[in-house]
């Protein structure tokens, strides 16, 4: 038998709890299908960082507006916690960056950010076991950090559970149904769910939902492994997030942990289906290099564990958000490695745009993945070299 709803999301990771989330809180009647379970995708192999410093003024926004979602979590979302852990965060960039990393810095002061310059001389004083010889300048964000990604996705989720959406895990979507250039519904390995709206929140897949509906958007996917490495006795105490540009790493601290995580060589368009349970060949020797220059002291630290990750990726590495293809087909993808942090707002704002016609909190209709369809691709005004979480 057919169930109906008023909207469907296909994809259970952070933003398609974000979105359920928030939709249900406007008394759409919301079902989210999901072929695995909850997290079972990116997010739940995300590093969860939560920092605002980006290049791209529509992705700072996003940021500011999610960071205060994970900070005041219990008032605006209910009692299931998202794990977020205040830490500080650094963010590194080599000398000839300097110029852009002011220019961003300023952006988003402008835009309400806690965020300061601070010289290589302050960030030895935050964090003594640094190596600062490499930089002059950073970007300090004191209220940054990260949140744990999975109980972020079941906490949105729960919510938006008790407000009546309704989350079908192991139901796989196999079809698009459309009539007359408009969606219907979708098929799935649970049988027929109708519905004037699906939204393609599938991550590291939605290039497949997008050819069920005849839809071709340039959609890849990103490989992208970490790594947990003890800490000496020397390292106990928990320290900042950073981003490091020279050494194309971020790190953070988990409990008496410290997560890596590399920017290069994270290999495009593989299956998203691969081997996620463990690391690539060669990356834990890569990473415990790049964090030994820039955390000396880590020599004396241990392996704990590594694995991998698939995210879904675009063009421009900027998500797709928004219409396109047949009448109530919507994108809620391409986060292209740095979706986590922003999936609070992101769901806020599609849920505006879908309800109202508009987004409000945050103009997120630059995302419209109809730029690829008319090569307009975003680029920031003051761009770093890569991707970062
Ligand atoms: C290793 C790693 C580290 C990262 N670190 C960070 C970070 O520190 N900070 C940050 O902001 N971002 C980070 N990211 C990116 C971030 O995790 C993702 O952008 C974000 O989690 C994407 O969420 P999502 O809901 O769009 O996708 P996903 O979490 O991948 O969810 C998509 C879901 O769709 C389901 N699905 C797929 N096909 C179907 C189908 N046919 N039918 C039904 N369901 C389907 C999948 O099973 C999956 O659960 C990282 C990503 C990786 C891989």
């Amino acid at each position: 038998m057919t169930q109906t709803f008023d909207l469907l999301i296909i994809g259970g990771g952070a933003h398609g709890a974000s979105l359920a989330f928030h939709l249900s809180a406007r008394g759409v009647k919301v079902a989210v299908l999901e072929k695995s379970f909850i997290a079972s995708g990116a997010t739940g192999r995300s590093s969860g960082l939560v920092r605002m410093h980006y290049d791209l003024e529509a992705e700072a926004r996003l940021a500011w507006e999610s960071f205060q979602w994970f900070r005041d979590w219990k008032e605006r979302v209910g009692p299931d916690p998202c794990g977020f852990t205040r830490t500080g965060f650094l963010q590194l960039v080599k000398r000839e960056h300097v110029d852009a990393l002011k220019a961003n810095t300023h952006m988003l002061q402008r835009i309400g950010v806690p965020t300061m310059l601070v010289t290589a001389e302050d960030v030895k004083r935050l964090a003594p076991f640094l190596v600062t010889d490499d930089f002059d300048l950073a970007a300090y964000e004191p209220e940054s950090g990260y949140a744990d990604p999975v109980s972020t996705a079941t906490s949105m989720m729960n919510a938006a559970r008790a407000r009546g959406a309704v989350f079908v895990q192991d139901c796989q979507v196999t079809g698009i149904r459309l009539k007359s250039g408009r969606v219907e519904g979708v098929d799935t390995s649970k049988g027929p769910y109708s519905a004037p709206i699906v939204v393609n929140a599938a991550g590291a897949w939605a290039r497949q939902i997008c050819a069920l509906a005849g839809v071709d958007v340039p959609l890849g996917t990103w490989r992208h492994d970490v790594m947990f490495a003890t800490r000496p006795p020397e390292l106990r105490l928990p320290h900042p997030t950073v981003i490091d540009f020279p050494n194309s790493m971020y790190f953070r601290p988990e409990g008496g942990l410290t997560l890596v995580g590399l920017e290069d060589g994270n290999p495009l368009d593989e299956d998203p289906d691969g081997d996620s349970d463990h690391a690539r060949a060669g990356f834990v020797d890569r990473a415990i290099d790049r964090l030994c220059r820039r955390v000396p002291l880590m020599e004396r630290g241990g392996l704990h564990s590594a694995h991998g990750g698939y995210d879904g990726i675009t063009p421009d590495q900027h998500p797709a958000l928004g219409p396109i293809g047949p009448e109530g087909f919507w994108l809620d993808c391409g986060f292209s490695g740095t979706g986590f942090k922003i999936s609070p707002a992101v769901g806020l704002c599609m849920s505006e745009w879908i309800l109202d016609g508009a987004p409000k909190t945050v103009d997120i209709s630059i995302f419209t993945p109809t730029r690829f369809v008319d090569g307009k691709h975003l680029v920031s005004e003051h761009p770093y070299e890569s991707i970062w979480r």
